[in-house]
């Protein structure tokens, strides 16, 4: 008989109560903690003083166009998927002050905005997540030309990340190979496991800041079967995904398809709202707008989101390159799943779900990839 190994000191087991240490101590710290919390009938993020503010004992339920929170008796703290905000609210505001200038004696000065980046801890932050931060690094770090301020506070940040405990009725990360199970870019790995009477968190350490900081809080080293439960909670999640996606050659189909008659049976239902680039994770597209105050005696160069479903944002010089709705979506959805693979060298998609349950008519990203396969199948049939 072999003996049987000591449990593994990487992992750490802790009270559902010290959910609140943990903020306490990243604040103590000197991070503004941000995280999920019900606001305007949704989970949003924002700033957390204590595990009072997160959702506990709330879920969600969404399906393309649908949203709506539910009460769930067991006080879990992360038993919902993901809500209409990103992180990128945080690294990528929405509105961003570059410079301002003001009149002085016929002329003017400019000022640059003072940059004083925020040290963030981010708090439950889903795989896919950590996969569409990892996505928009490649943008704003990557290249010629990064963006200071979202470097400033990237570097600064502090990353609590959560293993999902259940799949929305939207999400799709299992396929797109981004989730459900968190494995890089945290600094400290959450799984909440609720099971047979009992309610604890099992943690790792994913840097030394995130070790020291598991230190500072009443912990214990995790049993096998902790650790166990903790790994069984993923798989389960894996088994529960509401949408799937069908990747392999997937560009190549995209690119082949680009006349296909599917882009004008979308478009008859699509808005051109925007909603589903400004609740994607990885949708980093803005633009400038010079603005002045009543007086002219100040003026403001603003950054701003802006959606490739605007006729605006493609405009040059005698009108705009994708004025029909046909030609917008067709823009994103390739975006997305195939001109980002040879831009970025990654999928511009992480299956976060959003742009299905946000989508105001319920359009839905695998339904529109899988009916252009489906149709180029039935061509190569005949062929
Ligand atoms: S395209 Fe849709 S599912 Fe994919 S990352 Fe963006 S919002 Fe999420
Ligand atoms: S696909 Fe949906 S969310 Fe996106 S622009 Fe069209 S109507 Fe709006």
């Amino acid at each position: 008989m072999t003996a049987k190994a000591p449990p593994s000191r990487e992992y750490s087991v802790f009270d559902p109560a010290e959910v609140d240490s943990l903020i306490r101590a990243l604040t103590g710290r000197g991070y503004e903690v941000v995280g999920p919390t019900i606001r305007d009938g949704a989970i949003l993020y924002d700033r957390l003083s204590s595990a009072e503010d997160l959702p506990k004992g709330w879920t969600d339920e969404q399906q393309g166009g649908k949203y709506r929170l539910k009460h769930r008796e067991d006080g879990a703290f992360f038993g919902y998927t993901v809500g209409p905000h990103t992180w990128k609210k945080f690294l990528f505001p929405s509105s961003h002050v570059l410079w301002k200038a003001r009149r002085s004696n016929g002329a003017f000065e400019i000022f640059p905005e003072e940059q004083k980046p925020t040290k963030f801890a981010f708090f439950g932050v889903r795989s896919c997540e950590l996969q569409a931060i990892q996505v928009q690094d490649k943008i704003f770090l990557e290249g010629p030309y990064a963006d200071p301020l979202y470097k400033s506070k990237r570097e600064k940040m502090f990353i609590v990340a959560v293993n999902c405990a259940q799949a929305g009725g939207t999400c799709f990360c299992d396929s797109m190979g981004t989730g459900p199970s968190v494995s890089t870019g945290f600094d400290l790995l959450l799984t909440e496991v609720l099971r047979d009477a009992r309610h604890f968190l099992v943690a790792r350490a994913g840097s030394r800041r995130g070790a020291e900081l598991l230190a500072e809080i009443p912990a214990q080293v995790a049993s096998h079967a902790e650790i166990a439960a903790a790994a069984s909670v993923v798989d389960e999640t894996k088994r529960h995904m509401g949408r799937s996606m069908q990747t392999d050659g997937l560009k190549e189909l995209l690119y082949r398809n680009s006349e296909s008659p599917r882009w004008d049976v979308v478009a008859k239902r699509c808005l051109s709202c925007a909603n589903c680039t400004l609740v994607c994770p990885t949708c980093f597209c803005s633009t400038i707008e010079d603005v002045t105050d009543l007086t002219g005696q100040e003026a403001s160069r603003v950054r701003k989101w802006d959606s490739c479903f605007t006729t605006d944002f493609s405009y040059l010089h005698g009108g705009s390159v994708r004025a029909t709705v046909r030609s917008k979506y067709r823009q994103w959805m390739m975006h997305k799943l195939a001109y980002w693979l040879d831009q970025f060298a990654t999928s511009g998609c992480v299956g976060c779900g959003r742009c299905i349950t946000w989508c105001p008519v319920g359009i839905d990203i695998t339904e529109e990839a899988k009916a252009i396969r489906d149709s180029d199948s039935a061509i190569s049939s005949v062929e």
